[in-house]
């Protein structure tokens, strides 16, 4: 188990896009184990590859059964409706705003070993996914913020912590 530093706002390497990952290698396994391990330590609820300083598609989200997922080269292949809640992100500590999603998604990926699926997602996982997603084009949550809230206010109902 490998905890990795998580890069803070500021750092440029988290406004920058994401090479698409072609080789399911034991060095892609190392990554997305570390990345899990990091989230897990971080008690946050997502994590994407340019966080740990790798810009590579690629991200673990936590699922509504406690279970991680991986996505590797993920996309939003179809979304619907909408919601308006507090998210947060473990680049950007301390800060928390409500942001508008929408409320289902499905997300086309492919696993460690390149095998393609997708995974329907609602609510809080498809908020998750959304911001995860987004870190891979160099997106922050901030970019879309609709207002700023304590983080007294904040009741866990957004995305990582
Ligand atoms: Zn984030």
């Amino acid at each position: 188990m490998a905890i990795r530093n998580i890069i803070q706002e500021g750092d440029e390497i988290l406004r920058k896009n994401c090479r698409k990952i072609t080789e399911f290698n034991p060095r892609l396994h190392q990554l997305l184990d570390d990345m899990r391990d990091t989230l897990i330590n971080a008690d946050g609820a997502g994590l994407a590859a340019p966080q740990v300083g790798v810009l590579r598609a690629c991200a673990v989200v936590l699922l509504s059964d406690g279970s991680y997922l991986e996505i590797v080269n993920p996309i939003i292949e179809e979304s619907s409706g909408s919601q308006e809640d507090a998210e947060g992100c473990l680049s950007i500590p301390g800060k928390f705003g409500i942001v508008n999603r929408p409320m289902y998604v499905t997300v086309r990926a492919q696993d460690r070993f390149g095998k393609e699926f997708t995974y329907n997602a609602e609510g809080f996982t498809a908020r998750a996914f959304c911001h995860e997603i987004d870190h891979l084009s160099g997106g922050l949550f901030t970019d879309k913020v609709i207002r700023y809230i304590d983080p007294d206010e904040y009741y866990g109902g957004g995305e990582e912590k």
